[in-house]
């Protein structure tokens, strides 16, 4: 039976991505070998580094003072990075805390300076974003989450800031058609919008590092990893291969203007249908709702397991809510078609006739 993936991440690949990808760990770009096991410096994947790169900054439409890099280690791994190249022991930096994510930001970061939390939803269980806080001048950054995958708000406006902007997009990179000139750092694990597990993008403009006192680990370090693009130490090469195929995959939908129409519109049916079906409803201010990670719950908790139980008989996967809110999560990032989002509408409108 097909699978309408919905899962939160790792998640749903488009179709010729899975397919391209099976066929690269075959015989890679007819060498006759694996692409899993050539070497990193030959041309044949140097050419597909250079192709993710250049493809990922045209998509983001970026300015010539950017980098863009792919490292290991997850979103996780750039909590820490980013404070580690970007903020003195002596210096300050802004965060705004928005769910779980930017809690463990501010934690990493606190390691390696002073973090001035100016903003936080925590008190609705970060049902909201929050939108009157003011950005001290002095800070080395200020450190957004765009979006909130295990809460589902997002940002619908980015702040306004003078000081450099580092944004975590982790679950929403690349689905809606911002101006991603307004930032100075953006990273984002692959596996949400991207790709697969194992790689980072992380766009970088070079005029903010190389600021800081601390000696920064060669591993750790930004400018490291520019100089050698991003083939310092081995790296994750059938993560990138694979990010490559999406973005590729990315273009052909229109990029960031024609993915955004398509993810309007699966946001817009299913949310449709959490508001005026009465056994649902959403966990998150309305203004503030997330088009990647939407979450709802039953008004009857007792029904939950029901109906949790008939969404898996119809080949939904994936969309149980993260512990801390309960009820349903359903992911619709980039590659989720309009299609799937529609079979959990009629399977949700089909439980609450047969409930009726
Ligand atoms: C998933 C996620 C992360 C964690 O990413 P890892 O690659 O597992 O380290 C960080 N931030 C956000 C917003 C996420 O959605």
């Amino acid at each position: 039976m097909y699978q309408h993936n919905f899962n939160a991440g790792p998640s749903h690949l488009p179709e010729s991505v899975l397919k391209q990808s099976i066929g690269a760990i075959k015989n890679f770009d007819d060498t006759g070998l694996s692409i899993l096991e050539i070497s990193h410096r030959s041309e044949n994947f140097t050419t597909v580094i250079e192709e993710a790169r250049s493809i990922a900054k045209e998509l983001m439409n970026l300015e010539d003072d950017f980098e863009v890099l792919f490292l290991h280690g997850g979103g996780r791994t750039q909590f820490m990075e980013v404070a580690m190249n970007l903020l003195d022991n002596d210096k300050k930096a802004a965060y705004i805390d928005t769910g779980t994510w930017s809690s463990k930001a501010i934690e990493e970061a606190q390691l390696f300076g002073k973090v001035e939390v100016i903003a936080s939803s925590k008190d609705k269980n970060y049902s909201y974003i929050p939108q009157s806080y003011s950005i001290p001048e002095d800070a080395s950054y200020l450190h957004i989450t765009t979006n909130n995958t295990i809460y589902g708000t997002e940002y619908q406006n980015i702040p306004a800031c003078t000081i450099p902007l580092v944004a975590d997009m982790s679950s929403d990179i690349l689905s809606r058609d911002i101006n991603f000139n307004r930032f100075s750092l953006i990273y984002a694990g692959a596996q949400k919008n991207i790709g697969a597990a194992g790689v980072t993008l992380v766009a970088v403009r070079k005029s903010i590092l190389g600021k800081i006192k601390r000696p920064i680990p060669a591993i750790m370090d930004y400018c490291v990893h520019i100089k050698n693009g991003s083939m310092y130490n081995t790296p994750p090469v059938f993560a990138i291969y694979t990010c490559l195929l999406t973005l590729r995959w990315l273009k052909e939908q229109g990029g960031a203007a024609g993915i955004e129409k398509m993810n309007i519109r699966k946001a817009e049916a299913l949310y449709h249908e959490i508001d005026t079906n009465p056994l649902f409803k959403g966990t998150v201010a309305k203004e503030d709702r997330s088009r990647m990670n939407v979450c709802f719950v039953m008004e009857d908790k007792d029904l939950e397991k029901e109906f949790a139980d008939y969404c898996k008989k119809e080949g939904m996967y994936g969309i149980k809510g993260h512990r801390s809110v309960g009820g349903f999560r359903v992911s619709l990032y980039n590659a989720v078609s309009l299609e799937s989002t529609k079979a959990l509408v009629q399977a949700m409108e089909h439980f609450a006739k047969v409930k009726a």
